[in-house]
């Protein structure tokens, strides 16, 4: 299935009615936080809200198995899982279009309160425009920021901060950021703010420097930036794996890391009279996820728990902010399975993984196009210590040359997914799809209101949370699913086509964004 640029119109909203509705999840928005009302202990001053974009619980265990077998230490966010200060959870990813939400509904649910359509943000699919907690929260004298690995103005940090039809116009979401102006923004897409880059030429990067922000575009800048807004853009489009920015002494240098961002963004928004609200997203989790990369999924959840750690001993020692830890949905359905006698083989997952020194996109790029069998040992053996067996080399040397045995599956059939599979006999890990899944995803919190996320929290109820701590009530309107399907298929035949190509991103290095990401 794909939205993507292909247009917020590719979806097929009649015939999703059948199977949206059979769930009974999608006929109503939810009306609110079951049993909660607004807690009499002060608000939190500062809200961090750290989502792993495509988490699924299995790469929470995973990462954690890793560390501890790689490192000899858990990891970051297992760690605190059994810490009482911390309220745990889960939470519920429903979109209004589907069980399977995208990360733009996802974001939204959380910016807007509201469910919404698969790919779009914060609108309904008849344009009606929802306020998120970006805007609303800075009209309370709030400052906001966000950080991400992934483009700047992908989904999730735009859930947050601007209303649009389709989450693929992000040289128009770069232009949305300057009116509404977060005064941190670090992440990737240097391709929407360079003048050179953009169709239409404009020149954002001279817009924000006009409009009081420092812009930066590498490691040593960021760390160097002394004013309080500013905009870090280090890569033209997502930053890197950071399987493959650690194995790069150049990426290194340039590409700051998420726990790095993390740093100068709080010092940077700290200092607000009436607090900050700053989402944090470890992006390339997801990526990985569409790619069925185990290295690159491992290494970016552990690069996104450090981030959290920053969060959490910041939160601490200001015992001010509320810091909610979650994912948006899961992707890939990755497991470690139990493999041998005994699953004794399960343990020596870790040294596979940890023997992989690059992401799948890399190793698939280094092989080169249509490689024979021979090459593709070779790489494999270089890059990810593992020596494959005859077949196993013919078989991934047959997915590259477009002769996959699962070309018969419907969620298989892809070069990744099919090398997944072979690799799976080393790592142990096997994905069930290159996409989204439906599963519900672990919420941690920690600090003033934390108490209000546990148990079974719905992605709309965050958006209750959030306003109350300023007292605002949440005016957005409703839609169901069957007016908004209606709708959708209206939008779809009066979108200008024209327009949408000129506008929307054109990113064909992601994979996700061959799925719904
Ligand atoms: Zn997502
Ligand atoms: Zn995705």
């Amino acid at each position: 299935m794909s939205i993507s640029r292909r247009s917020v119109l590719g979806l097929a909203a009649a015939g999703l009615a059948g199977s949206a509705l059979s769930f009974g999840l999608l006929e109503k928005q939810p009306k609110g936080l079951r049993g909660w009302s607004r807690p009499k202990t002060r608000a939190p001053k500062n809200i961090i809200f750290c989502v792993v974009d495509g988490m699924a619980t299995q790469v929470l265990s995973l990462a954690d198995h890793y560390s501890q077998h790689h490192y000899g230490k858990a990891s970051y966010w297992a760690s605190i899982l059994d810490d009482p200060r911390m309220t745990t959870g889960w939470q519920d990813t429903a979109s209004l279009s589907s069980v399977v939400t995208d990360s733009a509904a996802a974001s939204s649910t959380w910016g807007s309160g509201r469910r919404i359509w698969n790919g779009m943000l914060n609108m309904y699919p008849d344009k009606t425009a929802l306020a998120p907690i970006g805007q609303l929260l800075r009209t309370k004298g709030m400052k906001t920021g966000l950080v991400t690995t992934t483009t700047i103005t992908h989904a999730t940090p735009a859930g947050f901060t601007v209303s649009i039809v389709s989450r693929d116009l992000e040289p128009l979401i770069a232009e949305e950021y300057l009116k509404v102006g977060p005064d941190v923004l670090l992440g990737g897409g240097d391709k929407f703010f360079d003048a050179s880059k953009r169709k239409d030429g404009k020149d954002l990067y001279g817009a924000f420097a006009k409009a009081g922000y420092e812009v930066v575009k590498d490691r040593a800048a960021l760390k160097a930036s002394k004013g309080d807004k500013v905009l870090g853009i280090f890569d033209s489009s997502h930053l890197p794996f950071s399987v493959d920015r650690d194995n790069s002494p150049a990426m290194a240098e340039k590409v700051p890391t998420l726990a790095e961002m993390t740093r100068i963004a709080i010092d940077k928004l700290k200092g607000s009279k009436e607090g900050f609200l700053l989402q944090i997203e470890g992006g390339k989790v997801d990526h990985a996820g569409h790619g069925t990369d185990v290295a690159g999924q491992v290494h970016d959840q552990l690069a996104f728990e450090e981030a959290v750690r920053v969060a959490i001993e910041f939160a601490e020692r200001d015992g001010d902010t509320l810091v909610i830890i979650t994912a948006d949905h899961a992707t890939g359905g990755p497991s470690l399975n139990g493999a041998g006698e005994e699953y004794a083989d399960s343990l020596k997952a870790a040294d596979t993984i940890a023997g992989m020194k690059c992401s799948l996109p890399t190793l698939i790029a280094t092989m080169g196009l249509k490689p024979k069998a021979d090459r593709v040992a070779d790489v494999v053996a270089s890059k990810y210590g593992i020596k494959l067996k005859k077949e196993e080399a013919e078989t991934m040397a047959d997915i590259l040359n477009g002769k996959s045995p699962f070309a018969f599956s419907e969620f298989l059939s892809g070069s990744s997914q099919g090398l997944s599979v072979v690799l799976g006999n080393y790592s142990k890990v096997l994905y069930t799809s290159g996409n989204h899944t439906a599963e519900y995803v672990p919420v941690t919190a920690f600090g003033p209101w934390s108490e209000s996320l546990g148990g079974l929290t719905r992605n709309v109820d965050f958006n209750e949370v959030i306003l109350a701590t300023r007292g605002i009530e949440n005016k957005n309107p409703t839609m169901d699913y069957a007016t908004a399907a209606k709708h959708m298929e209206k939008l779809k035949e009066t979108m200008d086509a024209e327009w949408f190509a000129f506008n929307a991103s054109h990113d064909d290095e992601c994979s996700c964004h061959v799925h719904i990401n």
